[in-house]
């Protein structure tokens, strides 16, 4: 006992000289660093707006209007940013559903990027046993409702600091439609919405959370349609051309040439129309096709030489054949200096906490889907290193980091394992699992947006890193001539 008294006595002295030998060593400073005063603001603003916000992201899950149909979905969001004082601009690059917000003038023009597209037959109720809302109708098995609103929560906080006089320049929301479609951030890219933008921001629901510095596959996706002749399959063969042999013969070729290719590349393809019965020799086939890499270089290499496998095809069957493309998406350039900012504001944050109930939830979202049942994963992920071959899918985002430094976050709003685009996703989007995750998502965007007004020198050195990557490359939309498809109302 005394001996122990003792040695604290001794430490006791050195101890404001241990403090400071620690706090100066980076690892301890890290934890020790406090919120400032405006970071603190941004909480504040998103902690004011919390309702409104959840408001917003209910009213878009319970909506849930797939690409290009999301009118009401838009809607509500852009409404609310006007409400809110923001000026908004809505039918941007042909599409009744792209909007952009924005308040403030002059440089820098900081953005952030939010989806509220749904898919189609995954309705679900808010609830962790499989039960559709609407039968048939869409959900949100991307958590594009949570994406939407937490990014325009971040907007709002920057926005209110830019009206105080504590920022200057200015805050853009865009929001960009039909995400699980056609990519409507392409066609947004492609006429020039974002040529002004110095950064971007972006977040999405996932079961993780972390700044993401991953990149995604770039993709072509186009259809292949073969034209025959048609004649009695029986009576008549000889006086027939069949479209189907020509798709069957470009099937195989795709086939064959999948031993040649790298092992990043993906193919993936859908027959769309094969003929309709045995006794007519089919004049029409069609394949819708996808072809992905971590590289658009790969892609466009790939791309080529499937579409002189579709020449060789028709020119076997004696058909002819035409190859139409729907779009495509660039991999994601991605930025390390920006994401580590985030990074660094995700630790200032600190984890998500779960009620008893919500973990709960989570496990028998788990039973439910064959996972182990560990709840959800609170853990901010490491800054990670970034992979040359990333894997995984698509996005459009990928094309606005070619025009643009982009700065991305995933946040956990499902519990890990969750199938992705399933009801389980539109379940815990439409509860406070699903919340939690869209609130942590707009702080964490809106601290990094007052560290990028802020620091210029931080914006300098964001932009070189984009411009070095970038290269020698020039950013082209890879799409059809013309306004995008967007489909008539009845
Ligand atoms: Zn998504």
């Amino acid at each position: 006992m005394t001996l122990l008294k003792q040695n604290n006595m001794k430490y006791n002295k050195y101890l404001p000289l241990l403090t400071l030998i620690l706090l100066s060593n980076p690892l301890f400073a890290q934890k020790s660093k406090k919120i400032s005063k405006i970071k603190q603001a941004v909480i504040n603003s998103v902690a004011t707006h919390q309702q409104e916000l959840i408001g917003l992201s209910d009213k878009v899950w319970a909506l849930a209007e797939t690409a290009l149909m999301e009118y009401e979905s838009s809607k509500v969001l852009a409404d609310y940013a006007e409400s809110q004082g923001f000026t908004v601009e809505r039918g941007i690059a042909g599409m009744p559903t792209a909007f952009v917000a924005s308040y403030g003038s002059g440089k820098p023009i900081i953005a952030v990027l939010g989806e509220f597209d749904a898919l189609p037959g995954i309705s679900q109720k808010a609830s962790p046993i499989k039960e559709p809302l609407n039968k048939g109708a869409a959900g949100h098995g991307c958590g594009h409702n949570l994406f939407g609103a937490g990014s325009l929560g971040a907007a709002l906080a920057i926005k209110e600091l830019i009206e105080d006089g504590k920022l200057s320049g200015t805050v853009r929301f865009y929001g960009t439609p039909a995400e699980e479609a056609i990519g409507g951030k392409i066609y947004m890219a492609r006429d020039g919405i974002f040529d002004d933008v110095d950064i971007s921001l972006d977040w999405h629901p996932s079961q993780v959370t972390k700044a993401n510095v991953q990149s995604t596959l770039a993709l072509v996706d186009f259809n292949v349609e073969f034209f025959g002749k048609s004649a009695h399959a029986s009576s008549d063969p000889w006086n027939g051309r069949s479209a189907v042999d020509g798709m069957e013969l470009f099937n195989m070729g795709v086939n064959v040439y999948r031993e040649h290719i790298r092992p990043t590349v993906r193919i993936h393809y859908t027959i769309q129309a094969g003929g309709d019965v045995p006794n007519v020799v089919p004049e029409y086939a069609k394949v819708w096709i996808w072809i992905r890499d971590s590289k658009r270089s790969v892609v466009a290499e790939v791309y080529q030489r499937v579409q002189e496998i579709a020449k060789g095809a028709a020119m076997m069957a004696g058909v002819d054949y035409k190859v139409s493309l729907n779009g495509g998406d660039y991999e994601i350039l991605v930025n390390r200096t920006g994401g580590k900012v985030m990074h660094d504001n995700l630790e200032l944050l600190g984890p998500i906490t779960y009620t008893a109930e919500e973990n709960e939830f989570a496990k028998k979202i788990q039973q439910a889907t064959d996972k182990p049942q560990d709840g959800m994963n609170t853990e901010i992920a490491p800054f990670e290193e970034t992979k040359e071959h990333p894997g995984g899918g698509s996005t459009d985002v990928g094309d606005v980091s070619w025009v643009v430094p982009e700065i991305r976050l995933s946040v956990a709003t499902a519990p890990a394992g969750t199938p992705w685009h399933s009801w389980a996703v539109v379940a815990c989007g439409g509860m406070s699992i699903g919340h939690k995750g869209m609130l942590l998502a707009a702080k964490a965007i809106g601290m990094t947006m007052v560290d990028l007004f802020q620091n210029e020198a931080l914006r300098k050195e964001i932009k070189e890193e984009f411009v070095e990557k970038k290269g020698d490359q020039v950013f082209k939309a890879m799409l059809p001539e013309g306004p995008p498809p967007v489909p008539k109302i009845k």
